[in-house]
């Protein structure tokens, strides 16, 4: 039989895309990523996927052409349908006093992301990906531990010779991955969504 990719457990009997097909507004990318998944991993995490894709678009909107499209044809319908999500956003909304690129003090409205449905969708991203990239699951007895970027790391940028990149889509979302040779219970993960959104995930030996 084969084993779920995410939780490496349980008999898949479908495919799930790593990240989530909903971030992406058609025409999709055409090398979208997919592993092998189980019911439970697959059914648990479309609410989720939901939920990343409406903070995401609205974090990158602003920056990029193609997030602005993924705001208003998929997340707008997706905040007509769920009145609870729409409000909560409404009330963690927040308006800010930023900088812009002139240096002027300008008000923008600062939206807190669900950092539950973050690194959830973060963290089984990198289940999947390290399924693709070594062939195996997860190794056990590791912790998975997820961190918000506000860039690239510059000790990750000055040693990007060691780190595998991978590009989906018209840099829709871009990471780049290092897994230890000698113990592949060591890998590093770092995504870059819509030039607007970083995170990292990180897997080490459990103590
Ligand atoms: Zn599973």
């Amino acid at each position: 039989m084969e084993i779920c990719a995410i939780c490496g457990l349980n008999e898949a009997i479908t495919r799930d895309h790593v990240p989530p097909k909903s971030i992406f507004p058609k025409p999709r990318p055409e090398n979208l990523i997919t592993v092998p998944a189980c019911s439970d991993c697959n059914n648990g995490a479309s609410d989720l996927d939901d939920l990343f894709k409406v903070y995401l678009s609205m974090h990158a909107a602003s920056g990029s052409d193609i997030a602005r499209r993924l705001f208003t044809e998929k997340t707008a319908r997706t905040l007509e349908r769920n009145k609870a999500l729409l409000s909560r956003i409404a009330e963690e909304s927040k308006e800010l006093e930023i900088e812009d690129e002139k240096g002027n003090v300008v008000t923008r409205t600062g939206v807190l992301w669900d950092s539950k449905a973050h690194d959830a969708v973060i963290e089984r991203t990198i289940r999947g990906l390290y399924f693709t990239h070594t062939g195996n699951v997860v190794p056990r007895a590791t912790v998975l531990k997820v961190q918000w970027l506000h860039g690239v790391p510059e000790d990750i940028e000055s040693r990007i010779d060691l780190f595998t990149e991978v590009t989906i889509g018209d840099d829709q979302v871009i990471y780049k991955y290092l897994i230890c040779e000698e113990d592949p219970r060591y890998s590093l993960w770092v995504f870059e969504f819509y030039g607007a959104h970083w995170a990292s995930g990180h897997i080490s030996p459990r103590e």
